[in-house]
């Protein structure tokens, strides 16, 4: 058990391959045009690629099992066996089998998905109950550390850990909490180190990254039971604990408490990680495996600054190992490929393969003495610097992130608009056909020029416009033709965002997004959506609703610029945005709808940070909502239903209509909203468009009718949860012809 750990690592690294292989291959797969041998031979290649690029890299420990064919929080529940019976009835193949969990078959929806912590990452929700039987299979495991080791690379299985693993899941029994099963699931543990020890590995890595949120005495008492027992398995591999995303807190004395052999801190954003070592005492016989290389971002570290942090470090523990910050599973692969990206940017930046490097010079530098560091980077270039927009911020007053009295809005806008009560709406996107994203494709790669695209994208703009007169909604949308995405929209056409050629990260499964970055001041150069949402205006007597991406979810999907705290970013991309709803007012548009879907999801884990967080997020919303009119109705609409901490600032963005999902909650969130004295527009989804099922009328009605019993009809609006894009014309039409007529039949009782 005594090994070295080696002095450089990373915890994890992308897995989607350079060029997005893992995708094509699984949608491949799902298609029924290659089969599970061709697929795992894909897999088995992209796996191969990963260990020989870390090898040459020199990385000395180096991890596996961080392959995943769909998700690792899924792959870990099918190590423990956690197969809900679900789906295990379905009689199907292992393979299939997991994909069905992943993505659920006619008879059986997947398991659900949600945010991995504060990232972009969504992961599958463990299903566990008082039944399930907890039975190791390190099948998976094994199979990577063999296949690694037949390249010659002695590597180190990651799991998540079993604390973490019983935190993210959920039960199926009312009353139930799968942390109850906690000791079953150390004993299950405790038989894969077992496993792996006999087939000679000798670390393997346990991922506890819940224990960097607020967690009770008994649950860091329980974490330090479960490593107790664990290192008490008499055959068993060195343990390395890994956290990231911020500080442990009490779980750092309680770790170092247990004979695990090393521990994993993110240096980066958890800098309290180091006071809180220093506090513990000495740290005999441990290896710190200190992370110095930030993960989640795509900035180059500064080299001296993170000699510094390790040395530190070295100066307490036994043995200290640089790694990156948390899993490179969160940035782009490879920078090497983006040509066309500029120089001065370039040269910033570190993707996945680049972090890899400085993870290897950053430990030879705390082994050797810091004798051949990189130089650190020249300052910030001053063409990415706007005075204007500094001056502008600089001016602010707290009057900009004000608007009039609400009942005062409230009566303009309805002398304006004159909509009846329980007015009809939708979120904004229609459906996203396959002509229309290959009309976008063409456009971009010079195939089809711009009067053809714009002719194209209007033809679409008229026919959404046609079919909601003809369906009867009351606030038209032009539809979002003409985005690929509603944050790198806004970010082709302000000044201070770059986009990258292949910077893909994955997001679930086989999706994949590519963030913009974010490197300097942002500003707006022109208009960016007024001549759609004009032209929209101009088919039709309706009013048509403009539609922008708020701030928060412009920077919560974005990689942004570290050099400054995000609270000026954000009130930069808010002025924009600011600027652009004047300009729509201008052109006579009478509603306008800023989304801020990621309000929720870039809340701080920890309790302590978060007010500061809703503080300027709440204040970049309105600073870039509070320039218009009072008769100018402002909407905002958010993804989620469970609004748990972020309730009041909800309130707090002061929007005249609060649209957000609701159907499968049944309308609980009108009485959350109510709670804290939310008196203005809501309109809670009636439709869940995250399935292809269309609502009935009396469904509807039925969700209107409890929602009336919460919200008087004159602030209660219908609408379907979130945009249409991923859904198909004919459910979308018969959809909104049933909630066109439920509202009709609720006006007329
Ligand atoms: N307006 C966007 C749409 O309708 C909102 C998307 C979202 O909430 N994620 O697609
Ligand atoms: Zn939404």
């Amino acid at each position: 058990m005594s090994t070295a750990f080696g002095q450089s690592t990373v915890l994890g690294y992308p897995r989607i391959g350079d060029n997005r292989e893992l995708k094509r291959a699984v949608e491949a797969y799902w298609a029924g045009r290659i089969d599970a041998e061709e697929l795992a031979a894909t897999a088995a290649a992209l796996r191969a690629q990963v260990w020989r690029t870390l090898r040459d890299a020199r990385l000395d420990a180096i991890p596996s099992n961080t392959f995943s064919y769909y998700d690792h929080m899924l792959d870990t529940a099918v190590a423990v066996g956690a197969v809900p019976h679900r789906f295990a009835r379905l009689g199907l193949s292992d393979l299939d089998t997991y994909f069905a969990m992943a993505r659920g078959v006619d008879t059986e929806p997947a398991l659900e998905l949600t945010k991995w912590f504060d990232t972009n990452y969504h992961y599958l929700v463990p299903e566990i109950g008082s039944g399930t039987v907890f039975v190791p299979n390190p099948a998976k495991a094994l199979a990577e550390y063999r296949e690694a080791r037949e390249l010659g690379v002695e590597s180190r299985p990651v799991l998540v850990g079993p604390a973490t693993f019983l935190l993210l899941a959920k039960t199926t029994e009312p009353g139930g909490d799968p942390f109850d099963r906690l000791t079953d699931l150390v004993d299950v543990y405790a038989e894969l180190l077992r496993s792996l020890a006999a087939a000679g590995v000798r670390w393997v890595q346990l991922d506890e990254p819940a224990y960097v949120a607020d967690r009770s005495t008994a649950e860091v008492d329980a974490l330090r039971e479960a490593y107790t027992r664990l290192c008490a398995v008499r055959q068993r591999p060195a343990i390395f604990v890994a956290s990231y995303f911020g500080e442990l807190g009490d779980a750092l004395p309680a770790l170092l408490d247990t004979p695990v052999e090393a521990v994993g801190l993110d240096l980066v954003a958890g800098t309290g990680n180091l006071r809180r070592l220093a506090g513990a005492g000495p740290l005999r016989g441990k290896t710190i495996v200190a992370g110095l290389v930030d993960g989640r971002n795509v900035w180059r570290t500064d080299p001296r600054a993170a000699v510094a942090a390790g040395a530190a470090v070295a100066g307490l523990a036994d043995h200290v190992a640089v790694s990156t910050s948390c899993s490179l599973l969160h940035v782009p692969v490879d920078l090497s490929v983006e040509t066309a990206l500029d120089p001065a940017l370039r040269q910033r930046l570190a993707f996945a393969r680049q972090k890899v490097d400085e993870v290897v010079l950053l430990g030879r530098a705390l082994r050797d003495g810091a004798t051949s560091l990189p130089e650190p980077l020249p300052p910030t270039p001053t063409e990415w610097r706007d005075d204007t927009v500094r001056g502008r911020l600089a001016a602010l007053r707290p009057t900009d992130r004000q608007r009039g009295a609400y009942p005062e809005r409230a009566a303009a806008q309805q002398t304006r608009l004159s909509l009846p009560p329980l007015p009809t709406t939708t979120i904004g996107s229609f459906p996203q056909t396959d002509e229309l994203r290959r009309a976008r494709a063409e456009h971009r790669a010079g195939r089809l020029d711009a009067a053809a695209y714009t002719q194209l994208m209007r033809a679409e703009v008229e026919h959404v416009i046609r079919l909601q007169e003809r369906l009867g909604l009351d606030v038209l949308v032009h539809g979002e033709p003409e985005r690929n995405d509603m944050v790198q929209y806004f970010g082709e056409q302000l000044s201070g965002f770059a986009a990258t050629e292949h910077g893909w990260v994955q997001s679930y499964g086989s999706r994949c997004v590519r963030p913009p970055i974010i490197h300097g001041d942002v500003a707006r150069r022109s208009p960016m959506t007024v001549t759609w949402s004009t032209y929209a205006q101009s088919l039709t007597d309706r009013p048509v609703k403009g539609m922008l991406t708020g701030p928060v979810t412009i920077l919560a999907w974005s990689f942004v610029r570290s050099d400054q705290p995000l609270a000026d970013t954000a009130d930069q991309v808010a002025l924009a945005l600011r600027d652009e709803c004047r300009d729509l007012e201008a052109a006579g548009i009478r509603v306008i709808q800023v989304d801020e879907p990621a309000l929720r999801e870039t809340l701080p884990l920890r309790r302590a940070d978060q007010k500061a967080y809703l503080d300027w997020a709440v204040g970049a919303f309105r600073l870039a909502t509070c320039g218009v009119a009072d008769d100018t109705q402002i909407h905002t609409h958010l993804c989620y239903s469970e609004f748990g901490e972020v309730i009041t600032a909800i309130d707090a963005l002061d929007a005249d209509v609060t649209s957000i999902e609701a159907s499968r909650s049944r309308m609980e969130v009108l009485d959350d909203l109510a709670a804290v004295g939310y008196g203005r527009g809501v309109g809670p989804g009636v439709w869940d468009i995250h399935s292809p099922r269309v609502p009935s009328r009396a469904e509807v009605v039925d969700a209107l009718r409890r929602a009336v019993a919460v919200v008087p009809a004159e602030r209660l609006w219908v609408n379907p949860d979130c945009g249409l894009k991923t859904r198909g014309y004919p459910e979308v039409e018969a959809s909104l012809e049933h909630l066109v007529a439920a509202a009709a039949e609720l006006r007329g009782s």
